[in-house]
């Protein structure tokens, strides 16, 4: 098992142990759990519910045989979720911003061996996202408010909308993650997170720009604004989600945000 996945695999599920007692289990998907010390504690659930015997032996396999008594979501979507019922049906308590809320200040989960923290951050890419953090680990599960280069926001995006993102992720980086958990593709740390809020503002900035300099918000794409070399390689982002961006921004600019 190793910290970093360099050979991530969409094709293949992999179980990388983080720090000692902390997994994640990569794949298009990715999901986790702790060994919290005297049970264990599942940070999201899949897309497929047949996956459960499978990662119900994966966690036995790594974390031991202890129950497993909490299942965090960072977010209710359906690729998030799947696998509840079963947990739930085990003895698990579901917790996530939506169905059980945790308090503004989070919620401290504590085993014999560490403390996990729910803690919300909602409006980025759904109301009630909720990122996982164990504070003696420095491990975030960010679920999608992290995507590779993709902006989490699926709706236009209007200025409060963007001050509440760059918002969200200053709090980020507050804490310093060394290990970052994004919900989909490979794992990564606090300097992708960086890279990203940097990149958004670099994006609105030359939009603007080029705005100026007579485009129409429908003329600005790739050629006119090429994605920058150090993120060429990352998950996707050259295929679509440069595009993506340049897209939401380009009409939320033209449009004077609002
Ligand atoms: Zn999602």
């Amino acid at each position: 098992m190793q910290k970093k996945n360099l050979n991530w695999d969409p094709e293949r599920a992999q179980v990388a142990e983080l720090a000692e007692g902390v997994y994640a289990r990569c794949e298009i998907d990715n999901m986790g759990w702790i060994d919290a010390g005297g049970f264990t504690v599942v940070v999201d659930t899949l897309e497929q519910p047949a996956s459960f015997s499978e990662v119900r032996r994966e966690i036995v396999r790594t974390a031991g045989e202890q129950p497993v008594r909490y299942v965090l979501n960072t977010h209710t979507h359906p690729d998030h979720v799947a696998l509840n019922e079963d947990f739930r049906r085990e003895g698990a308590e579901i917790i996530n911003g939506r169905t059980a809320p945790p308090p503004a200040e989070g919620l401290n989960v504590e085993g014999d061996k560490r403390a996990v923290r729910l803690i919300p951050m909602g409006g980025c890419h759904t109301n009630y996202d909720c990122i996982v953090w164990l504070p003696g680990e420095k491990v975030m599960f960010v679920g999608d408010l992290f995507g590779w280069g993709l902006i989490p926001w699926m709706g236009n995006l209007t200025e409060d909308r963007r001050t509440l993102l760059l918002d969200t992720y200053s709090r980020l980086l507050e804490y310093a993650p060394e290990t970052v958990v994004p919900g989909h593709g490979p794992l990564c740390s606090g300097d992708e997170l960086r890279r990203w809020r940097d990149y958004f503002l670099w994006l609105i900035e030359t939009v603007k720009r080029k705005l100026m300099e007579g485009y129409r918000p429908d003329q600005i794409n790739s050629s006119v604004i090429p994605p920058p070399e150090d993120m060429r390689d990352w998950w996707r982002f050259v295929e679509w989600k440069h595009e993506d961006s340049i897209r939401k921004v380009a009409k939320a600019t033209g449009r004077q945000w609002r």
